[in-house]
Order: C-alpha cells, then sequence, then structure tokens
C-alpha cells in the first residue's frame, strides 16, 4: 500500500495544515466506506458470495478483507437496508451519521419516519442516540411480536433478552413446572440449558450414533426419502460440512443448516444412492434451485480427492446399496 504522506511531512506542517489533511482523509474513508457498502449490498443481492464458495457473507468479509466481527457485522446489518432506505447512505455520505449510528438506527427502520429517526441521532454519541432512540420507541407504541437482543457481557457470559407473546410465556412456565424435579430452583438459565440439551440429543448429527446398516436395506432409490441412517452416513462423509465448491476451488465452510441434495434430481432420473447425494447448506441448497447451476461433475470429482470422515462406514454402506 502507498504512503499517501510521509512521516516526515506530518512533523513539519503547521497545525491548520494538519487538521485540514487529517479531515480530508476522514472525508475519504467515509466515501469509500459508502462505496464498499453498495458493493456489499449488491454481492448480497445477487448471492455472489455463495457461488464463490462463503456459506455467508460473514464469512466473506472476514476471509477476504481481514474485518474485525464488529465491523463486519455493523456493515452488513447496514448494507442490508440500503435497499430500501437508501437515505441512510446519503445521511452517511453527507457526514450527517457515522457507520456506528447507522447501525443503531436499522431495527427503528419503518417504525418511525426517517426524518424523526435522523433527528434523534444526528450529532449524539452513541450513548445519547441509544437513549434517544428508546425514548421514541416508547412514546410510540411499538408492533406486537417476539424481538429479542443478544449481548456479549465478556467471559464467558452473553445476556439474552427477549419481548414474547403471552401464550410462549405460559408454555415457559408449564416447562418451569414440569421442570421443577430437574431444576429446583426454576431458574431461567437451567431451564433454556435442560431444553436445548434435550432439542440437541434429537436433532444434533454430532450427538447422534451411527444406526446399523441393517437399517438401510429397506428402502427405495427412486423414493425422495432419505433414511435417517443414510442422512447420517452422508454428514459424517461430509465431514458435517457443506461439499459445495466453487469454480475456484473454495470448498464452503458451512457447518449448520445442512440439507441432503440429490446431484442428479430424482425428476430427471437421479437415485436416492451415496454417490448421487450430497450435503449442502441451506444457502447452497438455494443457490442450486435458483440458478439451476448443477455441480455434479464438480462434487463428484473433487470429493473422490477429500478424505472420508468415516471411511470404513461409508465402504459398508456403498456395498450394501450397490450391492
Ligand atoms: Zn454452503
Amino acid at each position: 500500500m502507498v504512503r499517501t504522506l510521509p512521516v516526515a511531512a506530518w512533523h513539519s506542517m503547521p497545525a491548520y495544515d494538519m487538521i485540514h489533511t487529517l479531515r480530508g482523509l476522514c472525508r475519504r474513508e467515509v466515501e469509500s466506506l459508502c462505496d464498499f457498502l453498495e458493493g456489499l449490498a449488491t454481492i448480497d443481492q445477487k448471492g455472489i458470495h455463495l457461488e464463490l464458495g462463503f456459506p455467508n457473507l460473514f464469512e466473506l468479509c472476514r476471509i477476504e478483507f481481514g474485518l474485525s466481527e464488529g465491523c463486519i457485522y455493523r456493515r452488513i446489518q447496514v448494507a442490508r437496508k440500503l435497499r430500501h432506505y437508501p437515505e441512510l447512505l446519503r445521511a452517511l455520505r453527507s457526514g450527517d451519521i457515522n457507520l456506528t449510528l447507522a447501525s443503531m438506527l436499522c431495527p427503528y427502520l419503518g417504525r418511525h419516519a426517517w426524518e424523526t429517526l435522523l433527528s434523534c441521532v444526528r450529532g449524539q454519541s452513541k450513548r445519547q442516540a441509544c437513549k434517544a432512540l428508546r425514548d421514541l420507541d416508547q412514546q410510540v407504541k411499538t408492533p406486537d411480536g417476539p424481538t429479542s437482543r443478544v449481548q456479549y457481557l465478556g467471559g464467558e457470559r452473553y445476556s439474552y433478552r427477549l419481548r414474547i407473546p403471552s401464550h410462549l410465556h405460559h408454555q415457559l412456565e408449564r416447562v418451569r413446572e414440569l421442570l421443577s424435579h430437574q431444576v429446583p430452583e426454576g431458574e431461567w438459565t437451567g431451564i433454556l440449558e435442560t431444553l436445548v440439551q434435550y432439542y440437541l440429543r434429537k436433532n444434533d448429527p454430532h450427538e447422534q450414533i451411527s444406526p446399523s446398516p441393517d437399517l438401510w436395506l429397506e428402502y427405495s432409490s427412486t423414493s425422495r426419502y432419505i433414511p435417517k441412517g443414510l442422512k447420517q452416513l452422508l454428514l459424517e462423509r461430509s465431514g458435517f460440512q457443506c461439499q459445495y465448491i466453487s469454480a475456484e476451488g473454495r470448498r464452503c465452510s458451512q457447518t449448520r443448516y445442512l440439507d441432503i441434495d440429490h446431484i442428479h434430481p430424482l425428476a430427471r432420473g437421479g437415485e436416492t444412492r451415496m454417490d448421487n447425494l450430497q450435503v449442502l447448506c441451506r444457502a447452497h441448497n438455494l443457490l442450486k434451485g435458483d440458478t439451476a447451476i448443477t455441480h455434479h461433475n464438480q462434487f463428484s470429482t473433487r470429493e473422490k480427492k477429500e478424505k472420508p470422515a468415516k471411511e470404513t462406514f461409508s465402504q459398508k454402506f456403498q456395498k450394501i446399496t450397490k450391492g
């Protein structure tokens, strides 16, 4: 990267010129930030990050641009609002608000008039703007519905704040009652932990033990139904990770929201067989459906080069399905 000014130039510069120069640098930073946000919004709308093998915008920004988590979060949050609220970008470009204030405004957009929101935060510190926006929300009744806020408190602690409808409140109270033998104090952290562990034991593939291969013998390869055992095996083979690989050879790193996909669709004669199934994250499964891009060859040739996560198990299964 080329230096804008040599260090020596700063030392010999009169104070007024220094401020003037710094102001110019800030101005350029704002302009490049706004250009960046517009570019990011376009990438998001067109799904370009998915085609390149990134599971989401966050990973693209982290790996390609080396931005910190907070920076990425604010940029994505604002970029996603630009399509419907272009005034946000105008306020950023004009210097009325900075990125932090723009990010703070995002949850309030559409709930209050733009001019009202802008007057709450323009020229304010983060703390002042936060208070003004909260006060504004209290003046006007906000729509019903669950809202949530997760805050990192440092160390191993997080704070969750939820606004929930009354029926959910009653259901939670009933759960607390039923769990009174396990969580005698009825403390919500204990209740939540019990519920989460129960759900994960039932649904998280990482927590499940591979079933016997015998369980897969009775299924039709022309059926859309994928037996639980076969699904588990496919997940193990993929290393519990999306198998999308971009044209440049980048494999998607997503390990959550994984679906099983027929490489050659059933409707076009494909079968529910080990060699015609792959694991895709929700985003790449949708991308494949949307664009009708079939990465059949890409996947099948690359797949052979990858080391299977549970080779002996896979081989055992393939013998059964092919034989
Ligand atoms: Zn993916």
